[in-house]
């Protein structure tokens, strides 16, 4: 449970209320939803900060920036921390990554995979990881083709030590957060035409979509995960 107490600096009761309400007037509970705290912006104090306001699942998008904080935090905090590694990952950087964290949201090809899959023999554990797909096509943005999604989903079947728990996506920016509506709508039938496959160590049971400009609406279209960051960092 969150608790609910004020941080300077992080707005986690603005969300949590955004967060209620849109799950209210959705239909949905709002204890199927995880914020993912992105701690890209800060150092190791937003990280703290993040935890002590109740969220402790935290999210990095780069290897070399996510080590140096996570070296840096004390262990109490550190102790209580799920981390999710949201950005592109590089084949190079797995063996640091896998060690820390508990959900790799940006799995997008088969060579990383299998990297994946090697690193965790060796630290004898299973690796959960999304699919991160790029629904609107932009080039700018990494991630499986729409159209590859389920044959790379029947190839990841290979890699035993990897578990995929569900999909992640980015929608494009816009101004009018309604536009990014059916990109994540897109992504849930997916997430059903991957479940349909039952293929072995499946559990498409998560959603990763909605950024702060977007949430709301990747809530109302079946969002799990969100991943939050200027929205909690910034004093507007
Ligand atoms: C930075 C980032 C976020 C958070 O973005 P905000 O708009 O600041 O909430 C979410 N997901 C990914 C993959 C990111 O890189």
């Amino acid at each position: 449970m969150l608790n609910m107490n004020k941080v300077a600096g992080i707005n986690v009761d603005r969300v949590q209320t955004i967060i209620a309400d849109t799950c209210k007037n959705a239909n949905r509970d709002k204890g199927e939803i995880t914020i993912v705290g992105v701690t890209k912006y800060t150092d190791a104090n937003g990280i703290i900060s993040c935890v002590e306001a109740g969220i402790n699942d935290i999210g990095e998008n780069k290897a070399q920036d996510a080590i140096a904080k996570i070296d840096e935090l004390p262990l109490n905090h550190k102790r209580n921390i799920k981390w999710h590694f949201i950005g592109h990952l590089q084949t190079n950087k797995v063996k640091y990554i896998v060690p820390h964290f508990s959900l790799i949201h940006s799995l997008d090809r088969l060579s990383l995979a299998k990297e994946i899959n090697k690193q965790a023999i060796k630290l004898d554990i299973t690796v959960e990881c999304l699919i991160q797909v790029n629904v609107s096509g932009e080039q700018t943005k990494y991630g499986v083709a729409i159209n590859e999604a389920l044959e790379f989903a029947r190839n990841l079947e290979q890699y035993e030590r990897i578990k995929i728990v569900g999909l992640m996506t980015m929608a494009p920016y816009f101004n009018d957060p309604e536009l990014a509506r059916p990109v994540f709508s897109r992504l849930r039938c997916l997430k059903e035409e991957i479940a349909q496959l039952s293929l072995a160590n499946y559990d498409m049971k998560h959603l990763s979509m909605g950024m702060s400009n977007d949430f709301v609406v990747a809530i109302e279209e079946g969002a799990t995960i969100v991943r939050l960051g200027s929205i909690l960092f910034n004093n507007n």
